[in-house]
């Protein structure tokens, strides 16, 4: 059992000759608690200020800015492999005690490594303090100034209370390795080898690359394209500088996200800059000019892309990553196969005939592009449901053509008629029923290729006509598919004379023109044919095109790959997502 605070001598060591006496009573013990304060704020590379010593008997509280240079003699012990030294997470004190006592530590046992082996829900000093010893640890002094001198009684007895409970904890500790490896010492030898590896930890100042300012940017979620990237490494390097020639930490003179802030808006104006502070750091305010200058120099820079790309695709790879919808089963990290009612074959989204999906992600939603491999789609199975087929542009104008060219006669009518122009309603109404328009005549296609590759393949040459349509709810579509089909059929018929006369070289073009080919299909329809089939010029001049492209989601993808998302392109969310079919299409 531990001694009870009240009754543990406490040893205030601020004088050098008092430091023999120390040493002689730790030489005789064979395990120390230790731990470290430690100051950083108005320090580049920050100081230690307090060392805190337990034994099984005394509390000492050694004050290290008195005493820094006088501390190597504290060697004797904390390089002595027969004493061993208990810490709690002291990856930074084994850092400190270099740097500023040159002090060494050889045979150390970190609680912290201690309890991630025990797999206990938390790993600070203060849960330990608590399961352990059921004392409730207050670490609200955890930041105080340390270097505040003579040191507040309460600091005195935060700083005890950090190595005081230690030992025990170590007691405890070791008895729970023992057992939670049913005997055996591999969990505690485990502890002591990665208290080992921390020992081995070298101390080295922060040395200032010209890419420092990477490990910060890719750190934050922020898009930032040349000139931001720009500002960004100025005003990195005018703080390191200015952090090292004043001795003051990076945090103090700007911290980081007032930096990536300034770096990312770029102000025009001086008070743009204060405006991105709050509070303004005094060093900040000193050397406004000088940063106003590196934001105008960022500025003048030309702008070489939107962004970086291959920045972007890390960055977006990395985000997307990050917002994973982990309640998903897709993404559910564990696996649900076990659970009966887990079901990965359910109709998605994927399955459908979009080649883009938008998949909610968080409360933002992303565009996912389908892998769209053409070369073996041509392979498969053409009758597949749901199988996505390309239709060359030109085959799909004729197609919709004759059915936009009534809907546009209906609106033309309905504008005269009507005062109140078109809702959105309306115009989202009229898309779906071009869409629905063009499925259903790309699905007949697909059936026809079907059936002409099979008829082809028995060297029958029979006509026959297309499958009878659904009733269509409109009477003007259902004229339309009239119009197509007697269209369609006789463009069969003229195929079926080609293919008579070409070899069977030819048919298999053929196969990959009708179903998937989108380059072979225009050489095919040359101006010959075209006039065979009755073509009539159509006069581009009266499309409003705008009504095609609009929302299409696709295109607009592409065009503003790589810009940051704006207001414009939410506009246009989800209410085109139907009309994906447009793609590449005019
Ligand atoms: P501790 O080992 O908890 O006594 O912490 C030792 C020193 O590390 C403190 O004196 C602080 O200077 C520093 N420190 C501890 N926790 C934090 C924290 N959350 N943020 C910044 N510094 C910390
Ligand atoms: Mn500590
Ligand atoms: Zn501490």
């Amino acid at each position: 059992m531990y001694k009870q605070l009240e009754e543990t001598p406490l040893v205030m060591v601020e004088q050098a000759d008092q430091l023999p006496g120390l040493l002689q009573d730790l030489s005789s013990y064979s395990e120390i608690a230790v731990d470290l304060e430690h100051h950083s704020y108005r320090s580049f590379q920050g100081f230690t200020c307090l060392m805190q010593i337990s034994t099984r008997d005394t509390d000492y509280i050694i004050d290290t800015l008195l005493l820094r240079d006088k501390l190597c003699c504290l060697n004797e012990i904390f390089t002595k492999p027969s004493i061993i030294k208990v810490f709690h997470g002291a990856i930074h004190d084994v850092e400190w005690l270099q740097r500023d006592l040159s002090v060494y530590v050889v045979n150390m046992f970190d609680t912290h490594e201690g309890a991630k082996l025990l797999n206990f829900a938390q790993l600070s000093l203060a849960f330990l303090m608590k399961h352990y010893c059921n004392v409730v640890a207050d670490k609200h002094y955890q930041l105080a100034d340390w270097r505040i001198r003579p040191l507040p009684d309460e600091l005195v007895m935060y700083a005890r209370k950090d190595t005081h409970y230690l030992l025990y904890i170590y007691d405890m500790m070791q008895n729970a390795l023992l057992d939670a490896a049913n005997g055996q010492k591999n969990l505690l030898q485990s502890v002591f080898q990665q208290s080992t590896e921390i020992c081995k930890t070298r101390y080295e100042k922060p040395v200032f690359r010209e890419d420092s300012h990477m490990t910060l940017y890719r750190r934050n979620k922020r898009l930032f394209d040349n000139r931001q990237l720009y500002a960004l490494r100025e005003l990195y390097r005018w703080r390191d500088r200015i952090s090292r020639e004043d001795d003051e930490s990076t945090g103090y003179v700007l911290p980081n996200h007032m930096m990536l802030q300034i770096a990312e808006s770029l102000p025009r104006e001086m008070q743009g800059i204060l405006a991105c502070c709050n509070p303004i750091p005094p060093i900040v305010r000193q050397n406004l000019h000088k940063l106003h200058t590196i934001v105008l120099e960022a500025r003048d820079q030309p702008l070489v892309k939107p962004l970086l790309e291959e920045e972007l695709w890390t960055r977006v790879s990395t985000q997307n990553w990050n917002k994973v919808n982990l309640d998903g089963a897709l993404h559910c990290p564990h696996d649900l196969t076990h659970i009966q009612d887990f079901r990965d074959d359910l109709p998605t989204l994927l399955g459908s005939t979009y080649n883009i999906n938008e998949t909610e992600v968080g409360a933002k939603k992303i565009q996912m592009i389908k892998p769209m491999i053409s070369v073996f789609e041509a392979e498969a199975e053409i009758d597949t449901p749901n199988h996505v087929t390309f239709v060359c542009p030109y085959e799909r104008y004729k197609k919709v053509k004759p059915f936009i060219q009534s809907q546009e006669t209906t609106l033309t009518s309905a504008e005269n008629t009507a005062t109140v122009p078109g809702t959105e309603d309306d115009n989202a109404e009229r898309i779906q029923r071009i869409k629905d328009h063009f499925v259903e005549v790309s699905s007949k296609m697909v059936k026809e290729g079907a059936e002409e590759e099979a008829e082809k393949t028995n060297s029958a040459i029979t006509t026959h006509s297309l499958p009878p349509l659904p009733p269509s709810p409109e009477p003007k579509r259902s004229e339309e598919m009239e119009t197509l089909r007697s269209k369609v059929s006789r463009k069969r018929k003229n195929r079926k004379k080609d293919s008579s006369a070409q070899p069977s070289k030819r048919l298999k073009l053929d196969k990959s023109v009708e179903v998937n080919s989108p380059s072979t299909s225009v050489p095919r329809t040359g101006s010959k044919k075209m006039k065979e089939e009755g073509f009539q010029p159509f006069d581009y001049s009266k499309v409003n095109f705008s009504r095609f492209r609009g929302g299409s989601r696709t295109s607009a993808q592409i065009e503003n790959k790589g810009k940051p998302k704006g207001k414009k392109r939410k506009r246009h969310h989800g209410k085109n997502k139907s009309m994906t079919f447009e793609r590449n299409q005019w």
